[in-house]
């Protein structure tokens, strides 16, 4: 592979971070990752990190992306040797939609999931046997910039032997929704990205353990039920590694659930459907019931930015972060990691791929974005800041929604929508023969008087719709 400079800086060693080191590993003579928190040597929470607690569902296209990135199937066979269930999505989720249950059909979706911490930790132990990319524990807290001020030039950082300065051709920062870096660059001189805010006040606590085998209804292996409007108390019951349950209420609407096993109890045995508190009475828990009420939708604008400093990339969720509920976050971040690997490859002129980035990034979250905003802002409370919301197409809103119901009656219809939310491809959704099939679906299916209040049983695969 050409080599495009000696030395790139990656900032932050999380989801986004560590393939965004792999995919530089093959561009530049050294990588190294500036990570704050002492990296642990197993699979465990750390601080940097305050979301692991809670469930992180992969989709379908997170855990391909991540194949791409390290090759062959290393990740799915590292995520598979430490425990993690595999298993086709579409036969075996169970997923709740406004209109009703998405009808369960096979469609090769195979997903790998793990706790948030075990799969880090595989992608960790995956990067750290890359000979070129070099690990460094300390806290950033600035950028060096070159004399003529247009030019990021390395890092400032504390660690435990006080400050020092890094220097690199190409520093990335990946440190996540609470990034500095938008002040560290307005300190060289830059003007900061605007941010766009959706906040629809979710709030999620979530609990592991282990369950009987039989508490799973049927051939089911993993429950999502996430609240929509009207019904403001949803949650997931998700299989992790080594038959590990996790349990997890979310509430939308600041119908926050409660963190003490009473309230958490009532909580699910409210929610949308019964079946997580069937469950959740089944758990023998292991761990205590964690809280957190981070969950808004932040886009910042960096591609609006017409000055933009040269040597320097933001990437993962310092570019868009999500409303976790719908599950997005870390396939998009990997997403972005691919993609800025594929401008490399076609572009020798790095500064060339770094003035162009922002929109790559923010084209590659743009359906995550569209699909976790339009869905919040279904919510009365939804709260917006610097978006313009007015220009929603309410023919595309309503089409939407004629495809949710259509899904929850025909299982090609449910493929091609889990086939474009597990690969972050809204196009997939809107092919004629998938409109086509949804225009007869809803013709043929008279007035619904299935019962929603629980997962129907699996009953046979659809006629698939050929996806181009
Ligand atoms: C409650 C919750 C649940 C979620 N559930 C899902 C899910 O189900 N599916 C999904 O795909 N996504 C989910 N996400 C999103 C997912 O966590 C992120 O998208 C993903 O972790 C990628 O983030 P990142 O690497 O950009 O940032 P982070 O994971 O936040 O990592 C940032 C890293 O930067 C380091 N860092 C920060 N500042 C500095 C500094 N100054 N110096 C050095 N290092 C620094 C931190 O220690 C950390 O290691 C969820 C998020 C939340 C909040």
């Amino acid at each position: 592979m050409p080599v495009r400079g000696d030395h790139a800086i990656v900032l932050g060693g999380s989801v986004a971070g560590l393939p965004t080191a792999r995919v530089l590993s093959r561009y530049f003579d050294t990588v190294t990752i500036v990570e704050r928190d002492p990296l642990p040597d197993r699979a465990e929470h750390r601080p940097g990190v305050p979301q692991s607690p809670h469930l992180h569902g992969l989709l379908y296209g997170g855990r391909l992306l991540f194949d791409e990135i390290y090759g062959d199937e290393a990740f799915t066979e590292a995520m598979r040797a430490v425990g993690g269930p595999y298993f086709d999505f579409g036969r075996h989720q169970a997923f709740r939609f406004p209109e009703g249950w998405i009808k369960r059909t096979s469609c090769d979706l195979m997903v790998v999931f793990a706790t948030r911490w075990t799969m880090e930790h595989v992608v960790r132990r995956l990067t750290q046997q890359v000979p070129n990319i070099h690990f460094v524990q300390g806290h950033v807290t600035g950028l060096l910039a070159d004399t003529t001020g247009a030019r990021v030039t390395g890092v400032k950082a504390r660690g435990e032997e006080g400050e020092w300065t890094l220097e690199a051709d190409l520093v990335v920062d990946a440190c996540g929704r609470g990034s500095r870096s938008p002040k560290w660059l307005e300190k060289l001189g830059f003007t900061p990205p605007e941010e766009s805010v959706v906040r629809s006040f979710l709030g999620y606590a979530t609990v592991y353990g282990y369950v009987p085998d039989d508490a799973w209804p049927g051939d089911i292996k993993s429950i999502a039920a996430p609240p929509f409007p009207g019904a403001t108390r949803g949650g997931f019951v998700v299989p992790q590694e080594n038959g590990l349950v996790g349990i997890m209420a979310a509430g939308q609407s600041r119908d926050y659930p409660p963190g003490d096993e009473e309230g958490f109890t009532e909580f699910l045995r409210t929610a949308i459907t019964p079946v997580m508190y069937d469950m959740w009475r089944q758990c023998e828990p292991v761990t205590e019931i964690e809280t957190t009420k981070t969950s808004q939708n932040r886009l910042r604008r960096w591609h609006e930015l017409d000055r933009r400093p040269q040597g320097f990339i933001p990437i993962g969720d310092a570019v868009a972060a999500f409303n976790p509920v719908y599950g997005q976050g870390m396939t998009s971040a990997v997403l972005q990691a691919k993609t800025l690997g594929d401008r490399l490859a076609e572009n020798d002129d790095l500064d060339a791929v770094v003035t162009g980035f922002p929109e790559d990034a923010v084209q590659a979250s743009q359906f995550a974005w569209s699909a976790a905003t339009d869905a919040d802002l279904g919510f009365p409370v939804t709260e917006v800041e610097n978006l313009a919301v007015s220009d929603k197409d309410p023919e595309t809103i309503s089409y939407l929604s004629d495809m949710r119901r259509a899904a929850t009656f025909d299982g090609g219809v449910a493929s091609a929508f889990f086939r474009a939310q597990a690969t972050l491809n809204g196009g997939l959704l809107f092919q004629p023969q998938v409109m086509e099939r949804v225009r007869t679906v809803l013709a043929e299916a008279g007035p619904d008087e299935r019962d929603h209040e629980r997962p129907p049983e699996w009953s046979e695969d659809a006629e698939p719709i050929a996806l181009s």
